[in-house]
C-alpha cells in the first residue's frame, strides 16, 4: 500500500492516512508514502515562491512525524503531472504495490491526473479531506449547486445540524510488529528551511498556539476588528487551510469545543467567522460543480469575451504599489512584503484593477497567486470573480469601491498606510487618504500623481459593464 501525500500535509484529520494506518495494522503489511516536489507543475499553476518554500518546509517536518507513526515518507522530485504518473506506475510495479491513498483535490488538472493513473490500471482510493461538509451534498431543491451564498449558508447548517461532520482526530502509530516492515531507505533528512515564509509559524504551532489564542481572545472582536488591516482582527489561518496543513473540519472541532451552540447561533459574534469558513466551503462546491472555474472563464458567460482596456502601464502600477491612492499602495506593498494582504484589501485592490483600471480579472488572479503565500485556486477565483462582477453571487457591477472613502473608513488615521509607505508619515491623517492637494501646497516631492480621477473612473466602468449584457 502506498500513502501519497498532495494537498494535506499533516497527521490529525486526515482521511487517507487513516485508512493506511488500520489498513497495515490489520494487514501486517508496511506502508510507505510519498510526496512529490513539482516546482515546474507548481510554477505552471503560478505557485508563489513563498508558498512553495512553505510546503517544502512541511514535507520535510513531516517525514520526521511520520516516522514516529511507523511509515516512512520520500519526497520524490518530479517535474510535471506527467512524470509523477510514470513514477507512480513504475513504482506500483516495481513494488507490487496493490494499492495506492490519497485525498482528493478539486482542481481540474489534478482530477485528470488520476483519472490518467485509474485509466492506467492503478488502484488509485481516494478521500475528501478539504471540506467540512463533502462537496455536492449542499444542493437546492432541484438538487443543483446554488448560484448564491446566504442560501447555500442555510443549507449548509442544515446539513451540519442535522447530519454532523466527520473528524478523524490525531492519527496513532502502527503498532511495533509492522514497524520492522518499513522500508525507511528513501528518508529525506528534516533540514532546518531558511526560506522566505519564515516569518509564518509552523501549523503545529499555529495550531497549538496561535489557533487556541485566537479562538480565546479574538473571536468575540472578530466582526468589530476583522475589516481593520491596522489591527491583527482575523486568524491568519489561510496559509495552513490552502496548503492543507489544517484541517477545516479540525477548525469546526475546536470551535464547537469552545461553542457547542455556534451552529444554531447565527446572530452570535463567534459566528461571523464561522461564515467565512462557509464561503471557503462555498467556493470549493461551486469548483467542484463547475470545473470550468479552473480554466478561468468567467462564471458568468456573458463576460466571457469583455474587450479589457487592459493598460500594461496601469498594471505595472498597480503592481508596484504607484497608483497614487495610499491604501491600494499600501496594501500592495503588504502583499509583495508579507506574501499575504487583508481581505478588505484584496477587495478593494482587485475591484480597482477591474473597474478602475478595466483590466481583466484574471491577470489580478495571477498576480495574486504568484505572490500569496495562501494562494488557493477556489478562494482566488471566487475573490476575483466576485469584485470583478462576472463571478457567482459577485458584487453588482455598479458598485464599485471608491478607494479614499474605504481608505478614511477602515484606516481611518492612516496606521496601515503608514506602515507600507512610510514617505506619508508626516502628513495629516485627515490628508493621508488623499494627499496630493496637501503635497502640492506644501510643494513636498512625497508621493506620485494618481493614475486615474476616481470619479471619471467609475462612469468609465459603469459604460463598460452596462454594454455587456446586450450583446448577448
Ligand atoms: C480578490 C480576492 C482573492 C482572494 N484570494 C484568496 C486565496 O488565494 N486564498 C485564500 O485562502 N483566500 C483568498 N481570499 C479570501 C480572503 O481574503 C482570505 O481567506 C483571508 O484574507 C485570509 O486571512 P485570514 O485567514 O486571517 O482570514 P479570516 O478572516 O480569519 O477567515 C478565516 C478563513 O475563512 C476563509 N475565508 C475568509 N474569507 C473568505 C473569502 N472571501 N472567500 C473564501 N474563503 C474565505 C479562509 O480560509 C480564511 O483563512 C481572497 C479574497 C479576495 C477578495
Amino acid at each position: 500500500m502506498l500513502l501519497w501525500f498532495r494537498n494535506d500535509l499533516r497527521t490529525h484529520d486526515n482521511p487517507a492516512l487513516h485508512y493506511v494506518l488500520s489498513n497495515v495494522d490489520t494487514e501486517k503489511k508496511s506502508a510507505s508514502a510519498i510526496f512529490f516536489i513539482s516546482h515546474k507543475q507548481w510554477k505552471k499553476h503560478h505557485w508563489s515562491e513563498i508558498k512553495i518554500d512553505f510546503i517544502v518546509k512541511h514535507a520535510r517536518n513531516l517525514v520526521e512525524e511520520l516516522a514516529s507513526l511507523g511509515i516512512s515518507l520520500s519526497l520524490i522530485y518530479a517535474d510535471s503531472f506527467k512524470d509523477q504518473i510514470s513514477y507512480i506506475i513504475d513504482h506500483v510495479q516495481q513494488h507490487a504495490v496493490n494499492e495506492v491513498v490519497a485525498n482528493s483535490e478539486v482542481e481540474f488538472n489534478e482530477q485528470q491526473r488520476d483519472q490518467a493513473l485509474l485509466e492506467q490500471g492503478v488502484k488509485l482510493t481516494l478521500f475528501e479531506a478539504d471540506v467540512i461538509v463533502p462537496k455536492g451534498k449542499v444542493l437546492n431543491k432541484s438538487g443543483s449547486m446554488f448560484k448564491v451564498f446566504t442560501p447555500f449558508k442555510r443549507a449548509w447548517l442544515a446539513h451540519v445540524q442535522a447530519n454532523g461532520f466527520s473528524y478523524l482526530g490525531k492519527a496513532q502509530a502502527i503498532k511495533r510488529k509492522a514497524i520492522k516492515n518499513l522500508d525507511l531507505e528513501h528518508k529525506v533528512t528534516s533540514q532546518p528551511c531558511k526560506g522566505v515564509s519564515k516569518a509564518w509559524p509552523v501549523a503545529r504551532i499555529y495550531e497549538h498556539q496561535v489557533f487556541p489564542a485566537f479562538i480565546d481572545k479574538k473571536l468575540s472582536l472578530y466582526g468589530e476588528q476583522r475589516d481593520i488591516p491596522s489591527i491583527k482582527g482575523t486568524s491568519g489561518i489561510s496559509p495552513y487551510l490552502a496548503a492543507g496543513l489544517i484541517s477545516p473540519r479540525y477548525v469546526l472541532r475546536q470551535l464547537l469545543n469552545k461553542y457547542p451552540d455556534l451552529l444554531f447561533s447565527v446572530d452570535s459574534p463567534y459566528f461571523s467567522w464561522l461564515n467565512e469558513l462557509i464561503w471557503r466551503e462555498f467556493y470549493r462546491h461551486l469548483l467542484f460543480d463547475q470545473p470550468r472555474l479552473c480554466k478561468h472563464q468567467c462564471f458568468n458567460l456573458k463576460y466571457q469575451s469583455i474587450n479589457w482596456d487592459n493598460n500594461a502601464e496601469y498594471f505595472e502600477a498597480w503592481k508596484q504599489g504607484r497608483t497614487g491612492y495610499p491604501l491600494i499602495d499600501a496594501a500592495m506593498r503588504q502583499l509583495s512584503t508579507l506574501g499575504w494582504m487583508h481581505n478588505r484589501l484584496r477587495m478593494v485592490v482587485a475591484s480597482f484593477l477591474t473597474k478602475h483600471l478595466l483590466i481583466d480579472w484574471r491577470w489580478g488572479e495571477k498576480y495574486f497567486m504568484q505572490h500569496l503565500i495562501d494562494g488557493d485556486l477556489a478562494a482566488n477565483n471566487g475573490g476575483w470573480q466576485w469584485a470583478a462582477s462576472t463571478g457567482c453571487d459577485a458584487q453588482p457591477y455598479f458598485r464599485v469601491f471608491n478607494p479614499i472613502r474605504q481608505s478614511e473608513r477602515f484606516d481611518p488615521k492612516g496606521d496601515f498606510i503608514r506602515t507600507y509607505l512610510p514617505e506619508l508619515k508626516d502628513i495629516p491623517d485627515s490628508q493621508v487618504h488623499f494627499p496630493h492637494q496637501y503635497i502640492a501646497k506644501h510643494t513636498l516631492n512625497l508621493y506620485w500623481p494618481a493614475i486615474v480621477e476616481h470619479k471619471q473612473a467609475r462612469e468609465k466602468a459603469m459604460a463598460f459593464y452596462q454594454s455587456r449584457p446586450h450583446e448577448y
